[in-house]
């Protein structure tokens, strides 16, 4: 494999940062947790060792780069594919940062590390920490965001309370819903409990905007994100632009919907049935598999044929 040259990438246009110039402290994927709406895909690499990822002479230089490229970006972020904290000199990495740069200092993370005291010291000096936290409850947080078993949710909690309280800077909390996952009522009460007892000093809600590393995870809409944004009150903000949210969720539901109309094709090939049957068998509403149907004879995939009074679906 070539050798890396700089740990550097972009600047890239931020919607929450500006034009942020990223550092990226491990290689992809390499986790402590697996995320099911990870954008960068599946882990590969799940653990919770702290190592030299990537070594110091590396990072030195990589941060003594974006020194001399200070002009050209608005933020210094720790990102990337992966948890930054896990690479043993992300402490140094963020002081040498914080000496040198002048421009604000970000630092992207899933906050699994926090309960090591030297990270949330190093953290504490930055000026924006942009943890994340998805759910209220452990049941959830295993569900979405799949971590290592000895991730405790109670602590992960604990501890980005008392970094909130250690910071000099600011800390914006960002919560990602999935569909059916964290955007119950039940939930969202727990969430809200869990942030304010936290106190971040922002709230920014998101969803999933780009293919996901697991396929159950599903946007929410964007008139749900804005029910949730007042429910969780006035720090709460917004982070997908509308747009681009309407059009994601148009292409989930459609995908959805190709796959009931060939759950019910696959069902009435085998067996002519009618409207009642495919609702048992399939757990799905009468009215939704009457409109299906509707959908299926008009494309002649699906004949009706009468029989002793009832209307049977074939293939
Ligand atoms: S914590 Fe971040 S990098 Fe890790 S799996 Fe979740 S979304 Fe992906």
């Amino acid at each position: 494999m070539a050798e890396r040259k700089t740990l550097l990438f972009g600047p890239v246009k931020s919607r929450r940062l500006g034009k942020s110039l990223g550092i990226e402290m491990v290689p992809k994927k390499v986790c402590t947790m697996n995320c099911i709406y990870c954008e960068v895909g599946k882990t590969t690499d799940l653990t919770l060792e702290r190592k030299e990822y990537y070594p110091w002479d590396l990072i030195e230089k990589s941060i003594l780069q974006a020194k001399e490229l200070e002009d050209t970006f608005d933020v210094f972020t720790f990102t990337g594919s992966g948890e930054p904290s896990l690479n043993i000199h992300f402490e140094k990495a963020i002081a040498l940062a914080k000496k040198i740069i002048k421009k604000p200092v970000a630092v992207l993370t899933n906050a699994t590390l926090l309960h090591i005291s030297s990270v949330r010291k190093a953290l504490a000096e930055v000026d924006i920490v942009l943890p994340s936290l998805d759910a209220g409850t452990p049941e959830t947080f295993k569900k979405i965001n799949k971590p290592l078993p000895q991730i405790e949710f109670k602590s992960v909690v604990e501890n980005l309370k008392k970094l909130r309280e250690e910071m000099k800077g600011e800390m914006w909390l960002e919560v990602l819903f999935v569909k059916r996952l964290n955007d119950s009522e039940e939930e969202l009460k727990a969430l809200k409990s869990v942030i304010d007892y936290i106190k971040p000093h922002k709230v920014q809600l998101n969803t999933v905007v780009r293919p996901p590393a697991f396929e159950k995870a599903q946007p929410v809409s964007f008139e749900k994100l804005e029910k949730i944004a007042e429910f969780l009150g006035e720090k709460a903000e917004i982070i997908v632009h509308k747009k681009k949210l309407d059009k994601v969720t148009k292409t989930f539901k459609n995908l959805e919907k190709e796959k009931i109309k060939e759950k019910i094709l696959n069902y009435i090939k085998r067996r002519p049935s009618t409207v009642e049957e495919l609702s048992s068998a399939l757990g799905i509403e009468k009215k939704l598999i009457k409109l299906f149907l509707i959908e299926l004879v008009s494309e002649g995939t699906v004949k009706e044929k009468i029989h002793e009074e009832k209307t049977f679906y074939l293939a």
